[in-house]
């Protein structure tokens, strides 16, 4: 995020002076170099879909539009599909916001269980009531696409300094800066609390209590005992497990649980995957009861605990600070939109998308959004 809005901000205004603060330029820890990488159009709020309408076209051109010096970065984008499973008595709302992504653009059809069964014939459909299915939807590599946008802002410009912003400084109701831990102050009149699952934490040094909580989450690498005759697409059952193919006899598995810890962990736990995750998979899939545990991850969600939403914009009463935080599950494919709205926001210039509703008001007056197809 930090780096898709430098970038959206130097080409607007080439003139500007602009540096992101990254504590640890290795991104070791960071969300956007452990996520799944997957983007979708299947969501059910108006302004998440058009997010991630304009990434698929963004990840389309991504190649060309950050080339630097002839060098053109390879995020890897892989239509293959997002097949969304579904229980009979959720179709109404699946209808609802299928006819919702269909009028916005977005491609999304419905199978149903005849369909599903000749098209995923290793797929065992009981107690399903059908799915989605968004074909252009797809996934990419996350850490490809942070460093093409970090290396495109920096050929313009952009500053990148490794430091840890200890402090966000104000004065009246105005941001002044950041101070960083070596102690020096870096004077701005526009700060933005990039920080991800530490955004919380930054942002209380201004006396805001972001509600952002860094939660652990853990993904499989598992071998399959078969070969599919094409890669399958990320199929998430309706109790939100889900898998996707890696490569070819390679499958990534995951689940969002609520007992996931919050904290800044980054262990994975190999139980979790054969004592909670594989019992499920087996269940839909029969031939899932032979697969071969690889590896494993551990990256954090930013979690917005009021409505698992992305949290942009300027903080009210507080001139200068914006925030562009509390991406939940869902932050990586929403980096180019979010890159231009917030670079929009601060030059004054009329947003190409209304995002407004995803701003920072409704987290001040705890008015939640509903989204019905958080994973
Ligand atoms: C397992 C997993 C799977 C996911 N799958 C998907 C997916 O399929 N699709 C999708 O769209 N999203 C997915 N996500 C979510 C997505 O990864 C995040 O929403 C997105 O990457 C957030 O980007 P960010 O820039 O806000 O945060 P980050 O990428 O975490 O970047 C924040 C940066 O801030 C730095 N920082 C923090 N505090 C400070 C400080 N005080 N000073 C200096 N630097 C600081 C950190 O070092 C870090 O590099 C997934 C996340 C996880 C963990």
């Amino acid at each position: 995020m930090g780096s898709s809005v430098a970038y959206h901000l130097v080409r607007s205004d080439p003139g500007l002076d602009i540096v992101v603060v990254e504590r640890d330029p290795t991104y070791t820890n960071a969300s956007s170099a452990l996520s799944v990488g997957n983007a979708r159009i299947q969501f059910s709020l108006r302004e998440n879909i058009q997010i991630s309408l304009h990434a698929l076209e963004v990840f389309g051109r991504f190649g060309e539009e950050m080339s630097v010096e002839g060098q053109r970065p390879d995020i890897r984008f892989r239509p293959e599909g997002n097949l969304f499973l579904h229980v009979p008595k959720a179709y109404a709302e699946v209808e609802s916001s299928m006819a919702l992504q269909k009028s916005l653009g977005g491609e999304v059809e419905w199978w149903n269980l005849e369909e599903i069964a000749n098209r995923h014939p290793f797929l065992k459909p009981e107690g399903l009531g059908g799915g989605t299915f968004g074909r252009l939807d797809g996934h990419l590599d996350g850490y490809a696409l942070l460093m093409g946008t970090r290396a495109k802002a920096a050929s313009l410009g952009v500053e990148f300094v490794a430091g840890e912003a200890e402090e966000i400084v104000t004065r009246r109701g105005t941001v002044e800066g950041i101070r960083v831990a070596s102690g020096e102050l870096l004077s701005a009149p526009v700060v933005v609390n990039c920080a991800g699952a530490w955004a919380a934490e930054l942002s209380r040094t201004a006396d805001i209590d972001l509600p952002v909580v860094p939660v652990k989450r853990q993904v499989f690498v598992v071998e399959t005992p078969e070969y599919f005759d094409k890669p399958l697409p990320l199929t998430v059952f309706p109790s939100g497990l889900y898998f996707r193919s890696e490569a070819p006899g390679l499958l990534l598995v995951g689940k969002s649980l609520d007992e996931d810890p919050e904290g800044y962990s980054f262990s994975w736990q190999e139980s979790r995957f054969t004592d909670l995750l594989w019992p499920g998979l087996a269940q839909w899939v029969p031939s899932f009861d032979r697969l071969r545990l690889i590896r494993g991850w551990a990256g954090l969600y930013a979690v917005n605990t009021l409505d698992g939403n992305a949290i942009l914009g300027e903080w009210p009463d507080l001139e200068g600070l914006f925030h562009a935080n509390g991406f939940s599950g869902h932050g990586l494919q929403q980096a180019p939109a979010v890159g231009r709205h917030l670079a929009e926001l601060i030059l004054g210039v009329e947003p190409t998308l209304d995002l407004s509703a995803l701003g920072t008001e409704r987290i001040v007056d705890k008015k939640p959004l509903s989204e019905a197809s958080l994973v």
